[in-house]
């Protein structure tokens, strides 16, 4: 049986962590990331970058928190576009789905600026 009574948790211990699906602000380009509800929020929803700090999606236990460039997209399907990242510091690939609310027009220059293969 546990009690749990409000003053148990302090500001301050508390507010270390962060939920896993909390906004950030993008050190790419500065814009402020709302969360996202369904899942994770993983990259920036205007310039699509992200930040290594996965190691399985969504867990943050990840310590190299690199830049992730988009690279390129690719369509999965149903689930809508795939992004491929390289992470600036260590080098790792890693792929993100996009979000409904991703920037669209930024989705659509990437898919252009690949090359065909
Ligand atoms: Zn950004
Ligand atoms: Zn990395």
């Amino acid at each position: 049986m546990k009690k749990l009574t409000p003053s148990s948790f302090s500001h301050s211990a508390a507010k270390k962590f962060q939920k896993n699906d909390s906004g950030f602000v993008c050190i790419n380009c500065g814009f402020v990331v709302p969360a996202l509800r369904s899942s994770s929020r993983d990259h920036c929803t205007q310039c699509l970058h992200g930040l290594h700090v996965d190691i399985n999606p969504g867990d943050r236990a990840n310590t190299c928190l690199g830049l992730l460039e988009p690279a390129s997209i690719t369509a999965g399907g149903r689930k809508g576009y795939v992004i491929h990242y390289k992470c600036q510091v260590c080098g790792a690939n890693v792929n993100n789905k996009t979000a409904a609310d991703d920037n669209f027009e930024e989705i659509l220059k990437i898919c252009k600026a690949q090359q065909p293969s």
